[in-house]
């Protein structure tokens, strides 16, 4: 054990891994960050206060016991934290990288109040990263054995979550989906340079030798029927994500050269992963001069990407200012520092061309107006503002609404209004759907969100399902 005092948030300070300079991590898809060494990550996980009150475990959805697992690393006990953290967290390797813990845990940690927040994010990375490589693997020595078989649409966070918890309480989980990998999003959407794919392809082998079951390039609604999966599963769960792309509605969107974030993402994944079925499905944006639309995850994921494709220039038109992004702080800091240049408070408003091809974006500039109900401040256009951003290629980022299949009316799967999976948490059982056989989580039934709160979902449907069929 090391030597550590009670006042280490005095004498250590909060230090990340190390990152990789912008100039060698914008030519490659590959994650920014070094793994913590060993000291670093004890030093580090040792500036817990230990307060007494973990407001960070609060914040965090899935509620991680955050503070006994930093003490568990301070002792240099990986194996144990791994225990622990994997009570609460189905994916924390997943998490400690991508979950923006600017506004969770380490937004609410009592240090980031002048001292800099515990590096949690990191520290659960690194507990899982170690267990792993020490050869760690869950124990499923303690499981129940049942006869119920579950199937889950979707091997998105959420339903992994789910697989898992089930899995732990000895339900056979089949998860079906159309894509050829697991992840969902995390693993056909966010780039590598924020998680790299071989984070997954573990996962998957630890999922299926705690005995769930993978069935991939399957659709269902396509190669098998919801009614097939009715008839042979104790219970079916929806996490199929929202897959519908908010447009602009503004001229010019149908022109050569504007493409939706997501199928520009996927098709660098699908390049640079050898998933690609005709090479002319890769978007190349190379020596172009590039916009992005939009202030989110998903757009600064499509800036950075554009900046390793090796775009000439790639500019982010935002229509609020720096402080009301909705994405993660870090991430916007990393753009920056790859080369993206970020314009604030412009709205787009019409996209130019000549001759069916893009050729820039028309944008008025924005002023901060009052809260709104929500407590957001509504941008307001400054009159007389107009003007053209050059440009060969427009990336439109404005997220997703949600994407119902279509035969959810025949199963008696009700929808809100504006499309989402009727599933309360606080129903019957939990996430139960309208169909009492059929549960959902995560994006399609809270709206497109984060990675966490899909786990936390996928996880919590479980426990109905569970209920559901006396388990
Ligand atoms: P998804 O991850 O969308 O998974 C749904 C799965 O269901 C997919 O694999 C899909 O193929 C499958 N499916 C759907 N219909 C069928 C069918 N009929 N048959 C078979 N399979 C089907 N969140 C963060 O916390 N941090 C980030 O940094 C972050 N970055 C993001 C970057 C991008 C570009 C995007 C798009 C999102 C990002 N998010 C981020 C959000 C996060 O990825 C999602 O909130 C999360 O993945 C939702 O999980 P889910 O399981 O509900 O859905
Ligand atoms: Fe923080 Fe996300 Fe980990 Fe929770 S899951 S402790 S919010 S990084």
């Amino acid at each position: 054990e090391r030597l550590h005092n009670d006042f280490q948030f005095l004498d250590v300070s909060r230090e990340g891994p190390k990152k990789i300079e912008a100039e060698v991590r914008k030519q490659e898809f590959a994650e920014i960050y070094e793994p913590f060494a060993e000291e670093d990550a004890s030093d580090q996980a040792h500036r817990c206060l230990e307060c007494g009150n973990p407001y960070c475990s609060w914040k965090c959805p899935v509620h991680n016991h955050i503070p006994n697992w930093l003490k568990l690393v301070s002792e240099g006990n990986i194996i144990e934290a791994a225990n622990l953290s994997h009570q609460t967290n189905s994916l924390p390797e997943v998490c400690g990288r991508v979950c923006p813990q600017d506004r969770l845990c380490e937004g609410s940690c009592t240090l980031n109040d002048g001292f800099g927040a515990v590096t949690i994010g990191s520290v659960e990375k690194y507990i899982t990263d170690t267990a792993f490589a020490m050869g760690w693997k869950p124990d499923m020595s303690e499981t129940p054995e049942t006869d119920k078989v579950v199937a889950i649409i979707g091997a998105g966070p959420a339903g992994l979550g789910c697989a898992d918890i089930l899995a732990r309480n000895g339900v056979k989980p089949v998860v079906f989906d159309r894509n050829p990998e697991i992840g969902g999003l995390l693993t056909f959407g966010i780039p590598e340079f924020k998680l790299e794919k071989n984070v997954m392809s573990r996962r998957r082998e630890v999922f299926e030798e705690m005995g769930v079951e993978f069935r991939l390039n399957t659709e269902v609604g396509k190669d098998i029927t919801m009614q097939e999966l009715i008839d042979q599963y104790d219970s079916v769960f929806l996490g199929m994500g929202t897959y519908t792309y908010m447009k602009g509605g503004f001229p010019g969107e149908d022109l050569d050269g504007v493409y939706d974030a997501l199928p520009f993402l996927i098709s660098n994944v699908n390049h640079c992963l050898g998933f690609e079925k005709d090479p002319a499905e890769f978007i190349d944006l190379k020596d172009k001069k590039v916009v992005v639309l939009g202030g989110g995850d998903t757009a600064m994921d499509c800036n950075r990407t554009s900046i390793r494709q090796g775009a000439e220039s790639v500019v982010c038109a935002y229509r609020r200012d720096e402080a009301n992004m909705p994405g993660s702080k870090r991430e916007v800091e990393n753009a920056r520092e790859e080369g993206v240049q970020f314009m604030f408070n412009r709205q787009p408003v019409e996209v130019v061309g000549e001759n069916g091809q893009v050729t820039g974006i028309k944008v008025v500039s924005t002023q901060m107006g009052e809260p709104d109900e929500n407590g957001r401040r509504r941008a307001e256009v400054v009159a007389g503002s107009e003007e053209i951003l050059p440009a060969d290629a427009i990336l439109v980022a404005f997220g997703f609404r949600p994407s119902p299949a279509p035969w959810f009316a025949d199963f008696g799967i009700e929808l809100h209004e504006d499309g989402r999976v009727k599933a309360p948490e606080a129903g019957s059982f939990a996430f139960q759907t309208t169909n009492p056989k059929v549960f959902a989580g995560g994006d399609m039934v809270r709206g497109s969100d984060l990675v966490v709160t899909a786990i936390f979902e996928g996880r919590t449907a479980a426990e109905g399902i569970l209920d559901y069929l006396e388990v």
